[in-house]
């Protein structure tokens, strides 16, 4: 940027002529003149090429100075005529502000919309009147924009109530509408009119102009100088990459400026890539054109002047400039709208905004951007104007959609996208409708760019190319636009809405017939299909269209003459469809059970059939409404129901039913998967509505109309079963024709799809206006019918019930009548759980129920009513069977497995014919045909379900009769009468048994077992019915109390159930506890079932394990010092997983291992702004205690011999090159980088752990006092060092003249022990090693480096932190809680760490440790030792202590290590004291509580040794005169240490913990201390031996740093450190969203981010998944959240992409993984993508979850975990986001 900037010098000449150029001067001049446009154009023409595009960098911030200057300023000052500063503020006073907000929304930006209080689904709203409104208290839907759009807070239309927030509510007193003009003087009026024709007209001629060298007449620039730009534009079609590459090439770019270009011309839509003479840029425009056209169009380029480029950016400042100005006023508001819709000289349709409109698919994506703004923010706010410009939009709207099918920009970035703000206000759109045709306009357009048509007319989407397919995608917005005009229903209609609408309709009813019957199918024979047809795109159609059709039909359901007119319409239309429905084919007649009906010979199965029959379906919907709105029975007379032919209208959907039980019958198997899915796609709830249901309707309709007999027969028919069922002796059919078991089996399938048909015939009336019910009874059967399948969560119900237009199922309203709520746990979600007493209403043959759906349903309802019986059966035996109502009440034990049909509502009257279907004649020679066939065993002859069918068919009638019954008061107005005819026989000849009769038959038939409860309950049913008819009184009173007393014993049977369920869980438990007991500590290969399922109980219950136990309570325990507790001798026995053979564990045998997961951690950092070290030079032998990174090492617990895992890590890695070389895939782990799987468990890991038996103490005898050792220890550093310089060449080292240091007798420094280690622990050991070096450097592995020990013991320490960490976080005591994993890993990990040293050169060991105990003694001849409050004390500990062993070797005088050791951790302890009190901080003000005797020994103490520091430290330590405050603050800055050193001692020891550490029971201070041999008043330490500390505090204190570091030149870490937490996280889910939308990319100057991802570690928030943002990182380029984790997480990352709701863990670069959001919705539910826009709220305890994952170290393992289970994660370029 810098070096650009240097190229643009500005003359000098121009340079006065700016500075002598005066506002005042220019504008008075102006004032004068008679034609300012020809003056202004003027100016224009001589400073804008001056001021703009003088060098490759457009848009330099001094151009926009200049042009405010030179430009703007006198502009203003004509306008205000007088100076603009006074002026416009005048204007601002008088301005009434709009009561829309219309604040415009930014990409990602929330908007919130009111489910109940919208209009339609685009009203919106801004958070900030979203929060002021009354919906926030309501049910609403929060989503993010998509850009553009406003907000529509004020806008009366949109919102049903509560229009106005608190910000926006218009005052009473100037709510009368005034002109806005009124306050402005006409002088004023004028000049302001002026200016903003000129400009305006200016911005206009220049957006529009498409010359590139030359320039609008008046504009041409004085001078002309050779300098062009080469401009590269936007287009949809080429990729980023594609451009980028072909920059590099045509302008010799380098990849960051062409990724730079790239952004800019797809945010801006255009951007010149190079700047210099005419053939200059031309060569640059031929190499990009000619790099681009070889796949697709070229990319458009144009080598434009640099004035005409000049002229367009100042054109586009200027309207900029426009919106700017009218902010102060309203009237000037006012008179920009009325400038730009003035009528041009052109005549109609030429004003300026004409102009724009008409131009907008030739400008780029900017300029559109930048007058789209200012539309919204003049037309679209001023009330008056919006309605005109709504007008001219309409008018040009046929040619702005045909524009926009030929531009190849987004739909956002055109104009076309503005109807939404037009359409959508009801007003506007009747207006459109009656004053411009727009529903006529719409439909036209749309059918018009829909050209492909076969012979008959209809639509033919196949062999669609992808540029037809993209102009089909174009063409759905149309349909889109529709929508908004038709989504508010007119309350009111006017003639001329009427007929507007009838002449839509008409239009409508052309773009249906086009559909009528298109892509028709044929049953392919012989061969398979051999290419599938195209399918999809008609189904889009159909889809897209659903909504208008049912809009459609809501709008006629508001008026009756519409309706009846829209009738009439629909029915000519269907007749001209099937004009020629009986052309050439033969009438036949049919006859049945002595009933014949002429029909047509039509067979699906031969001839051409069609899914897609809008017009039958869209009359379907119009007849139920005649029924609902009662039309049919008022005005009769104008309904052409005379002319209806119910044969005709039945025919197609008949067909089409037919089609789909033939599918399923398997028929039509040859026809491949196109016919598949659209049968699924016309059940499906996106479409059935208007498909499947609406065929079954017409059915409906078409039967009610006929004979049913009659009806009956055309079914049989088109099923082609007729002639099975019409034989003299269809009852003994099988007998002769069993030839070919595939045709039988066919027909099987058809009979019971056909016989479901008929039960969907009579049974469906949920429908208001088929039947008697209310609005809202179909949807709540809706839902009755998904749950009896099995709970559901609210979106499973969302997704399986039909949305409205406005996105609403209308399940909220009903839900809580038929279901209830189960809140979900940590994990999973909530669930809805159908009411038991909803069951009933149950039917098995529900219409939308699949098979699939169908028989869990069954399984689902049979099982409860079993469950149910079994407690309600002994209740129920008391009731008196002879009751009518408890037989159909279904109570009785004997009918648990009956699934009878449920009692259905009546049907209105208009349908009330189609009950007939269930008595009539041939409806009953086809049951009495299956039950016969059923007499004998089935062979194939007929099916269980065939039989299931028929019986429930027969109850259907039966209850039908009784339902009759029972509503009249006189039983012979009932004149259903199922059981008389039931009991009839067949006439002659045949004879036939009679339906009853064969029931009775067949009850106590054996192969019908299944059916006996059925059939029983038939039967009794049909006894019931008959004692009915016989009473001539009312017999049917119910009895209540029958049900209330099942439900009371469901209620004590789902208690009995819960407390079943709690005793299994117990007995379960206890199992395993006894398991547990039994075994090793290792069992998981004999159990490992049992070991996954209940791992979680286990975790906590390891603590019972035998070497945990104390061995002697009574002994006081201690884990460290000559009195420790030595554990009674055991050997440990293991077993490796692989080869399950066991193992003792000891120094010289076999090596064992645990497989182990080492990494890098900043989980406890203090600190993360420290950078990263250098892997190379970094020393980590001391760690600082702010912790900034670790090493962590984990272990799934899982223990092989070495040998075997070797062979196995070997056999993986084979593995893993082959299916290398055979095709690129990735796997969860990286073998080349040591991962691998666990083989038991698959839990991630890198390494092995080797397992070493316990270091055993030697006996103690007299052992020296703390001066004794440190004058021996003295003595053997120095021999030490002197052994260690004869080994360095001498040439190296300074020459010292120090004289030899004779070494203590027993100690020898050349000494080399011998390795007490067999070959492979010795193999082992330096695996880990190098292993845990190797991660925790980030280095290559080397063997002989140094650092190795030094990183094992690090890593030892910072594992033991951060489980101490974790059991603090979690509240758990410090021994017992772990899982046995972790024990086995901290036990492992510490005797690795006194054994490692045998690996390594002992030297360098003992260097180690000279320099370790360097920083608490001092020691001349160790250079750079650090201040001790630069040292993290339990590293120092565990480092010293497992360093010692080193130069232990070396002693023979019968020290013992752990006087040693002890003499270490009190020193130590000593320190960090010290290291307490000197971070300590100034005193709180706090109660001072009362001390008793004890206390005030540890407080005088605390003060002493303060007091003492203070005079070594100076000043720089604050007064504290409160010993109280001190020794709190040793207390509870030392605990973590005291804890974290119990559990190491513990873990090298092996020394059991005393019980009370097993509790969180106080008193743990004092057992602490003793188990650590320490005395309890810690203070004692340093009193004790006084003399011999003070000189090393005086050397602590006097280190240069310590001065340096508290006068805060350093981090100060002070004790105790808190447990590091994820950030806080807002409770409202649209705080975040808020958030997300104000933050810009950091690297590209304020373009908004597309994926603002929060770190929620630190709480950073990234411009993820973005080239813009994208870094180099080891030589690979990584997006920011992969550079992010490297220096926040070490390498692990925690975030949340916040407009997806997702969390994304990140391990490395190549691994990563998708985590469920802690954001639910009210619902239990997290909605990762933000689909559904329910409002989410923080789940605390599912961010717990996440957090203690983090804590854990467990990110990694959860991904491995992740990716194992999901092979599709593996494959994302996680580094890229
Ligand atoms: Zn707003
Ligand atoms: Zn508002
Ligand atoms: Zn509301
Ligand atoms: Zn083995
Ligand atoms: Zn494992
Ligand atoms: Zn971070
Ligand atoms: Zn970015």
């Amino acid at each position: 940027m810098a070096a650009a900037e240097s190229d643009r010098e500005v003359p000098s000449a121009l340079c006065t002529e700016f500075l002598n150029f005066s506002v005042k001067d220019t504008a008075s001049k102006w004032l004068q003149v008679t034609d300012l446009y020809k003056e202004v154009y003027h100016h224009l023409a001589r400073y804008v090429p001056k001021i703009y595009c003088l060098g490759p960098n457009l848009n330099p911030q001094s151009e926009d100075l200049l042009a405010q200057m030179l430009l703007q300023a006198p502009l203003e000052w004509y306008l205000c005529g007088e100076d603009p500063s006074t002026g416009l503020a005048k204007l601002e006073q008088n301005n009434q502000p709009s009561q829309l907000c219309g604040h415009v929304f930014k990409v990602g930006e929330p908007t919130y919309s009111c489910r109940e209080c919208a209009a339609d689904p685009t009203c919106v709203l801004c958070m900030q009147c979203f929060l002021g409104s009354v919906h926030k208290e309501h049910r609403y839907r929060m989503t993010t924009s998509g850009g553009g759009g406003f907000c529509d807070c004020g806008d009366t239309e949109a919102w049903k109530k509560g229009p106005y927030c608190q910000k926006h509510e218009p005052n009473i007193s100037d709510s009368c509408q005034e002109d806005p003009l009124a306050h402005l003087s006409t002088d004023m009026i004028a000049r302001c009119y002026n200016v903003f024709s000129v400009v305006l007209k200016y911005a206009v001629d220049m957006l529009t102009w498409d010359k590139e060298d030359e320039l609008p007449l008046g504009l041409e620039p004085p001078d002309r100088s050779d300098t062009y730009y080469c401009m590269l534009f936007n287009d949809e079609v080429h990729t980023y990459e594609q451009v980028i590459y072909t920059l590099q090439k045509a302008v010799n770019c380098t990849q960051k400026e062409a990724v730079s270009f790239a952004t800019t011309v797809d945010r801006d839509g255009r951007k010149s890539v190079r700047f210099g003479d005419f053939a200059f840029c031309e060569l640059a425009k031929s190499v990009i054109v000619r790099n681009t056209s070889r796949q697709s169009k070229p990319l458009r380029v144009q080598v434009m002047h640099s004035s005409v480029v000049a002229h367009q950016c100042f054109a586009l400042k200027a309207l900029h400039w426009l919106g700017h100005v009218i902010g102060y006023s309203d009237a000037l508001r006012r008179i920009l709208c009325q400038v730009g819709l003035e009528r041009g000289p052109e005549g109609e349709n030429s004003s300026l905004v004409d102009t724009l409109m008409l131009c907008d698919s030739k400008m780029w994506k900017g300029a559109r951007n930048v007058y789209h703004q200012l539309f919204m923010s003049s037309l679209l706010m001023d009330l008056k104007y919006k309605k005109l410009f709504a007008i001219q939009f309409a008018k040009n709207y046929r040619r702005l959609q045909t524009d926009f099918m030929e531009d190849d920009h987004e739909r956002v970035v055109s104009v076309t996208s503005l109807s939404v703000q037009l359409f959508t206000v009801p007003t506007m759109a009747r207006m459109l409708i009656t004053e411009e045709n727009l529903m006529t306009t719409i439909i036209r357009t749309f059918v018009d760019h829909l050209r492909h048509r076969d012979l008959q007319g209809r639509f033919q989407f196949e062999r669609y190319t992808a540029q037809q397919a993209f102009k089909f995608r174009r063409v759905q917005s149309l349909i889109g636009d529709l929508k908004y005009v038709l989504i508010s229903r007119p309350t009111e209609w006017s003639d001329q809405l009427r007929e507007k609408f009838l002449e839509g309709l008409d239009t409508f009813l052309e773009l249906l017939k086009c559909m009528q019957g298109m892509d028709p199918v044929v049953r392919q024979v012989g061969q398979h299909i051999e290419m599938e047809p195209e399918w999809e795109a008609a189904f889009t159609l159909q889809m897209k269209l659903t909504h208008i059709i049912s809009m459609i039909q809501e709008w006629c359901a508001t008026d009756e003459r519409v309706l009846i007119e829209a009738y009439k319409k629909c029915l000519t239309a269907l007749t001209h469809c099937h004009s020629g429905f009986a052309d050439g084919e033969q009438p036949i007649t049919l006859s049945m059970c002595g009933h014949s009906v002429d029909t047509i010979r039509y067979c699906v199965s031969q001839e051409k059939v069609s899914i897609h029959l809008p017009v039958s379906r869209l009359l379907a919907g119009l007849h139920v409404l005649l029924s609902k709105m009662e039309v049919a029975y008022r005005f009769p007379e104008q309904l052409p129901l005379s002319e209806l032919s119910p044969p005709m209208l039945i025919e197609h959907p008949l067909r089409c039913l037919v089609l789909c039980a033939q599918v399923h019958a398997g028929m039509w198997r040859r026809n491949g998967f196109s016919l598949v899915n659209q049968i699924y796609y016309y059940h499906n709830v996106k479409c059935r509505v208007e498909m499947f249901d609406k065929d079954l309707i017409m059915l409906q309709a078409g039967a009610s109309m006929m004979d049913p007999n009659h009806f009956l027969m055309i079914v049989l028919s088109r099923f082609e079963l007729y002639h099975i069922f019409s034989s003299a002796d269809c009852r003994k059919r099988y007998n002769r024709e069993n030839a070919n078991k595939d045709v039988v089996q066919q027909n099987n399938t058809l009979t019971e799809e056909m016989l479901h048909l008929i039960m969907m015939v009579v049974g469906e009336r949920f429908e208001a206006g088929i039947g008697q019910v209310e609005g809202c009874d179909e949807i709540k059967r809706e839902i009755l019918h998904q749950l009896c399948i099995r709970p559901m969560a609210h979106s499973e119900l969302v997704k399986a019930l039909p949305e409205n237009e406005n996105k609403e199922t209308g399940m909220e309203r009903v839900i809580d009548c038929v279901a209830s709520f189960k809140k979900p746990g940590v994990t999973g979600r909530g669930l809805y759980e159908l009411r038991p007493e909803c069951a009933k209403q149950f039917n098995l043959y529900f219409h939308h129920y699949s098979r699939a759906d169908q028989s869990k349903a069954e399984e689902a309802q049979r099982k409860l009513k079993r469950q149910n019986g079994e407690d309600t059966g002994r209740a129920s035996q008391r009731e008196t069977l002879a009751s009518i109502s408890v037989v159909i009440g279904r109570g009785t034990q004997e009918h648990l497995g009956t699934l009878p049909p449920p009692v259905l509502p009546p049907f209105c009257p208009l349908f009330a014919s189609l009950v007939n279907i269930l008595q009539c004649d041939v409806l009953l020679g086809m049951l009495g045909a299956v039950l016969q066939w059923a007499v004998e065993p089935s062979a194939g002859h007929w099916s269980e379900s065939m039989l299931q069918r028929v019986l429930h068919l027969i109850g259907m009638a039966l209850l039908e009769e009784h339902q009759q019954l029972e509503n009249s008061s006189e039983d012979n107005d009932v004149y259903f009468n199922f059981t008389l005819k039931m009991s009839r026989p067949g006439e002659a000849p045949s004879n036939t048994a009679s339906v009853l009769a064969l029931l009775e038959n067949l009850q106590n038939a054996p192969h019908l077992e299944v059916h006996e409860d059925m059939i029983r309950w038939l039967l009794k049913t049909v006894a019931g019915i008959k004692t009915m008819r016989e009473r001539s009184a009312s017999t049917s009173t119910v009895t209540a109390s029958g049900s209330r007393g099942q439900e009371e014993t469901a209620c004590d049977k789902d208690k009995a159930e819960r407390k079943r369920k709690a005793e299994m869980a117990r007995l379960r438990r206890e199992k395993v506890m006894a398991q547990m007991s039994e075994m090793q500590r290792h069992f998981i290969n004999e159990n490992k079932e049992l070991f996954q399922q209940s791992l979680e109980e286990l975790d906590a219950s390891t603590s019972t394990s035998l070497e945990h136990s104390p061995a002697s309570p009574d002994a006081a325990l201690a884990c460290v010092g000559p009195r420790r507790s030595r554990p009674r001798e055991k050997r440990q026995v293991v077993t490796c997983i692989l080869c399950q053979e066991e193992q003792e564990i000891r120094a010289d045998g076999k090596a064992m291992v645990l497989a182990a997961f080492v990494q890098r951690s900043t989980v406890m950092s203090k600190n993360r702004t420290r950078p990263p070290h250098d892997p190379k030079r970094y020393d980590p032998l001391f760690m600082h205690p702010d912790l900034s990174f670790g090493t962590h090492t984990g272990s799934c617990g899982h223990i092989m011999h070495s040998h075997c895992w070797q062979r196995y890590f070997e056999a993986v890695q084979a593995k893993e090159q082959r299916r290398q070389q055979r095709l690129r895939v990735h796997t969860s782990y990286d073998v080349g980088n040591g991962e691998f799987l666990c083989p038991l468990c698959e839990c991630l890991s890198n390494t092995v752990i080797p397992l070493l038996p316990r270091t055993m103490g030697s006996s103690s005898c007299d052992q020296p006092g703390l001066g004794q050792w440190l004058k021996i220890s003295g003595q053997q550093i120095k021999a030490m060092h002197s052994a260690h310089r004869k080994l360095q060449p001498v040439s190296t080292v300074e020459e010292r003249v120090e004289e030899e240091c004779p070494a203590p007798e027993v100690f020898t420094v050349d000494y080399i022990p011998t390795n007490p280690y067999s070959s492979t622990i010795k193999e082992m050991l330096t695996t880990f090693g190098t292993a845990t070096y190797k991660v925790g450097l980030k280095v290559h592995p080397n063997e002989q480096d140094p650092r190795i020990p030094i990183m094992c013991w690090s890593s030892c320490a910072y594992t033991i932190q951060s489980i101490e960490r974790l059991l603090v976080d979690e509240k758990k005591p410090l021994f017992g809680s772990l899982p046995c994993r972790q024990d086995d890993c901290l036990s492992s990990l510490a005797r690795f760490g006194s054994a490692c040293w045998t690996a390594a050169c002992q030297p360098t060991v003992q260097g180690h440790f000279i320099r370790l105990l360097a920083a608490l003694i001092p020691d001349p001849q160790v250079e750079a030792s650090p201040c001790i409050l630069d040292v993290d004390m339990l590293h120092l500990l565990v480092s010293v202590v497992l360093s010692y062993g080193s130069v232990h070797s070396q002693d023979s005088s019968g020290l013992s290590v752990d006087a040693v050791q002890l003499h270490l951790f009190h020193l130590i302890t000593v320190a960090h004291m010290v290291q307490i009190l000197l971070t300590s901080g100034p005193e709180e003000v706090t109660m001072e509580q009362e001390s008793g005797e004890v206390e005030r020994g540890e407080e005088e103490g605390a003060c002493r040794l303060y007091n003492t520091l203070r005079t070594h430290v100076g000043s720089s330590l604050p007064e504290v005169g409160s010993g109280w405050h001190l020794w709190r603050c040793v207390k509870t800055g030392i605990l973590p240490y005291l804890r974290g050193a119990a559990l190491f001692f513990h873990h090298l020891h092996g020394v059991p913990a005393p019980p009370e550490l097993h509790a969180l029971c106080p008193g743990q201070w004092e057992v602490l201390c003793g188990y650590l041999s320490l005395p309890s008043n810690l203070l004692q330490l340093f009193h004790g031996q006084q003399e011999l500390l003070e000189p090393l505090l005086h050397g602590w204190c006097t280190h240069p740093g310590i001065q340096q570091t508290l006068q805060g030149g350093g981090v100060l870490v002070s004790f105790p450190r808190e447990s590091n937490s994820l950030i806080d996280l807002p409770d409202d889910y649209s705080a975040l969203i808020n958030q997300a939308s104000s933050f810009t990319c950091p690297k590209s100057g304020g373009d908004k981010s597309r994926a603002p991802t929060l770190c929620l570690v630190c709480g950073s928030m990234l411009c993820s998944q973005s080239y813009c943002c994208q870094t180099e990182l080891e030589g690979e380029d990584v997006g920011a959240c992969t550079a992010h984790t490297f220096a926040c997480g070490a390498g692990v990352g925690i975030f949340l992409r916040v407009r997806e709701s997702q969390v994304l863990f990140l391990a490395g670069k190549t691994k990563g993984c998708f985590y469920a959001p802690p954001y639910l919705d009210d619902y239990g539910e997290t909605d990762q993508g933000l689909r559904r826009g329910n409002p989410l709220h923080l789940c605390h305890e599912r961010y717990r979850k996440i957090q203690k994952l983090w804590r854990q170290h467990s990110i990694t393992e959860e991904i491995g975990h992740a990716q194992e289970a999901n092979q599709t994660l593996v494959g994302i370029d996680w580094q890229h986001l």
